[in-house]
């Protein structure tokens, strides 16, 4: 099987000021890390290009959100040239927050993931279940079907990271069992080989995202399938470093 790199995202969310983003940053640069784990800082929108500016090189910066279409009458959105012109690299897609509190729908994370992809910027995409959905044994079903929506649409996932994102363990300090992840992340592969290529399945990182911590990172990255994680409050604090160096 081909190894697959680390990969480690910090989502900012709607955190932070100035000071504070230049302070992760230099606690960052600072910090030392594996050279063979890949690692992306996605604060909000406004702070994007300092954090491009400040960050050293090997470090990516990652918008929250980008828009489907390439320019005009889109009052508020940021576009993928427009990423691509502030050299960040990676996209968030489909976060929890914004599915739920935003209404967005699995197609418009797959139309918003196919213009990213076509622009060149590699999407964080996200998937997960609520609690109900869950104690309802739909888990599977609706990962699936977020992450159909978007292989309906794209063909080449080298430029997707897939975050399994349980709702109910997103800033709740509950995070999944090692078991309860690995179950999904496996069943992602599967669906990956099925609805996308062999290829796809081997090659793309799914990583897990919901109340990561410095105490719980080493034993989730045991499991032969999670990939990295998506880690949000603890990214803000100097711990994140050992999240990023858990494999160590
Ligand atoms: C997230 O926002 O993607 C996330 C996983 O948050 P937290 O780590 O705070 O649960």
């Amino acid at each position: 099987a081909p190894s697959r790199q680390f990969f480690v995202g910090g989502n900012f969310k709607m955190n932070g000021t100035i000071d504070s983003i230049k302070s992760i940053i230099s606690h960052l640069n600072d910090a030392k890390f594996d050279s063979n784990t890949e690692v992306v800082i996605a604060p909000p929108a406004l702070y994007l290009l300092l954090a491009r500016e400040h960050l050293r090189q090997g470090i990516e910066v990652a918008a929250q959100n980008v828009f489907d279409k390439p320019n005009g009458a889109f009052t508020g959105e940021i576009s993928v040239a427009q990423l691509k012109d502030s050299n960040i690299t990676w996209t968030l897609l489909g976060h929890s927050e914004r599915r739920v509190i935003l209404q967005e729908s699995d197609q418009f994370v797959a139309d918003k993931t196919k213009a990213a992809l076509d622009g060149g910027v590699g999407v964080i995409l996200c998937c997960g279940e609520t609690l109900d959905q869950r104690e309802a044994n739909k888990t599977i079903d609706v990962v699936q079907a977020q992450l159909k929506a978007v292989a309906d649409k794209v063909t080449d996932w080298s430029k997707i990271v897939v975050a399994y994102e349980p709702v109910w363990a997103i800033g709740t300090g509950k995070v999944a069992s090692t078991e309860q992840a690995q179950e999904v992340h496996a069943a992602i592969r599967k669906f990956l080989k099925s609805a996308v290529s062999e290829e796809a399945a081997e090659r793309t990182r799914i990583i897990y995202g919901g109340s990561v911590s410095e105490k719980n990172c080493r034993e989730l990255a045991k499991a032969g399938d999670i990939d990295g994680f998506l880690v949000g409050g603890a990214s803000l604090k100097p711990a994140f470093v050992e999240i990023i160096n858990a494999k160590q």
